[in-house]
C-alpha cells in the first residue's frame, strides 16, 4: 500500500467505497424501463421512484441520493427483482442504499427506525411495538418532539391489541441468524 493510500484508508472508507462499487455493479445494466417503479406496493411513500433511483446511482449523484428516503421506504418484498426484464438484483440495490447511508454517516435519521426495529427482532424473535419505539426515541434525542407525534397512532393500535409489550416473544430465538449475517457480511 502507497503512503498516500495509507494516510486515507480506513475500514470504514474501504467498506464504504467496496459497497458502493457493488451497487453500481448491480444497477449498471439498467434500461429504464420503469417496470420496478410500477410494480412496487411503497412507491406512493417514495420521494424518488426506483427507476429514477437506479438512474442517479448510474450518474454517481450521491448527494441526491443521501437526501432521499427511497430506500428506507422499501419492505424487501422482491416484487422489482421478480419483474426487472434486465434480471436486476433491485432488493438488494435497496438494502446497500440503506447501507451506503449509515456508512457514509448521510443516513442516520432515516437508519434510526430501520436500526431499532432490527435490534428489537433480533432480541424477541418478532417485533414488541413499545420497546421499538423507546429505542427510536432514544436514537432520536435530536427531535425531543417526535414521540407526541406518535401518540395517535399508538393509542390507535392500542385499541386495536396491535400494540405488544416487553416481555413476550420468543427471546433471543433469531440471534444466531443475524450473527451468520454479520459474519457473512464481515460486520462480525
Ligand atoms: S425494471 Fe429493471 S431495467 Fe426496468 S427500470 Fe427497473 S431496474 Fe431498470
Ligand atoms: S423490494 Fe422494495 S423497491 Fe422493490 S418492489 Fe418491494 S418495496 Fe419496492
Amino acid at each position: 500500500m502507497s503512503e498516500a493510500v495509507k494516510e486515507t484508508w480506513s475500514p470504514v472508507g474501504h467498506e464504504y467505497t467496496a459497497e458502493l462499487g457493488r451497487l453500481k455493479e448491480m444497477v449498471g445494466a439498467c434500461m429504464q424501463c420503469g417496470t420496478c417503479t410500477a410494480s412496487c406496493p411503497n412507491g406512493f411513500a417514495m420521494d424518488v421512484t426506483p427507476r429514477v433511483m437506479w438512474r442517479m446511482v448510474q450518474f454517481g449523484m450521491l448527494d441526491e441520493i443521501y437526501a432521499s428516503h427511497t430506500y428506507w421506504m422499501c419492505s424487501a418484498c422482491y416484487t422489482c427483482t421478480l419483474r426487472c426484464p434486465r434480471g436486476l438484483p433491485l432488493t438488494s440495490s435497496m438494502a446497500s442504499l440503506k447501507r451506503l447511508a449509515m456508512l457514509s454517516g448521510k443516513g442516520k435519521k432515516d437508519g434510526a427506525f430501520y436500526k431499532a426495529f432490527m435490534e428489537n427482532v433480533e432480541a424477541h424473535g418478532r417485533v414488541q411495538e413499545v420497546g421499538m419505539m423507546s429505542n427510536y426515541f432514544f436514537k432520536r434525542m435530536d427531535n425531543p418532539a417526535l414521540p407526541f407525534q406518535f401518540i395517535p397512532l399508538g393509542m390507535k393500535m392500542m385499541g386495536k391489541g396491535k400494540m405488544h409489550m416487553p416481555g413476550g416473544g420468543q427471546g433471543a430465538i433469531l440471534r444466531p441468524m443475524f450473527e451468520k449475517a454479520r459474519e457473512l457480511e464481515g460486520l462480525s
